[in-house]
């Protein structure tokens, strides 16, 4: 496993990569965060947002949101995977909202994860992105390029991932560590055909020394 200063180092290189990356769900609200960051499992955020641009120009805060009928969000995020389910824990999660929440989104993990369609990862990017909480959400692209860097080890799961990169790093740097490896997943270290002729982590690299 990787040494707490070979996570630094690769901190400082993901930083001079990617010196401005930053949440790519468009959202103006905790509100909105959270439903776009529902929404966000199993498709991209470009996907997402492409939705959420009619959805939260229809229903832009969660009284709103909670008049909406399911039929009428679901024919708006129809095109994502889980459409159904998604739309359905929209429903809940704005009645549980104004029912027990004085209509605002909690900032708090063990509140969040009590909203329906909100586990610890979505908990996490709304406590990070929005509320400016130290926290590290473990996403698809973090967990494979934590993996591939060693940061973690093959079979760690996703909670195992956040621990280890928690225990290495200083809380004010979680939230830039989490968008830089997400924006490394996203654009360079593809989980197909990743583009290591451009990397500047192969020393790091697993995939490479296996090859
Ligand atoms: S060398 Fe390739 S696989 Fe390895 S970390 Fe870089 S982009 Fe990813």
């Amino acid at each position: 496993m990787r040494s707490k200063k070979d996570i630094q180092d690769i901190y400082n290189i993901l930083g001079e990569l990617y010196p401005n990356a930053y949440c790519e769900l468009i959202h103006e609200s905790a509100f909105q965060l959270t439903i776009a960051v529902m929404l966000s499992a199993q498709t991209t955020d470009a996907a997402v947002n492409k939705c959420t641009s009619v959805l939260f120009s229809k229903y832009d805060d969660v009284y709103k949101m909670n008049n909406a009928s399911e039929e009428e969000i679901y024919d708006i995020i129809k095109r994502l995977g889980l459409a159904k389910t998604k739309a359905h824990n929209i429903k809940l999660l704005c009645a549980k909202l104004i029912a027990e929440f004085d209509g605002n989104v909690p900032n708090d993990f063990d509140a969040l994860v009590t909203l329906p369609g909100v586990g610890r990862k979505s908990a996490n990017v709304i406590l990070s992105c929005w509320f400016k909480v130290p926290a590290f959400p473990v996403d698809t692209h973090v967990e494979r390029t934590c993996k591939r860097l060693r940061i973690a080890s093959k079979d760690d799961t996703v909670l195992a991932v956040e621990k280890r990169v928690c225990k290495a790093l200083m809380p004010e740097q979680y939230y830039y560590m989490h968008h830089r490896l997400i924006f490394f997943g996203r654009y360079m270290c593809k989980a197909q055909k990743p583009e290591c002729d451009k990397c500047p982590l192969t020393k790091y690299c697993t995939l490479i020394k296996s090859k």
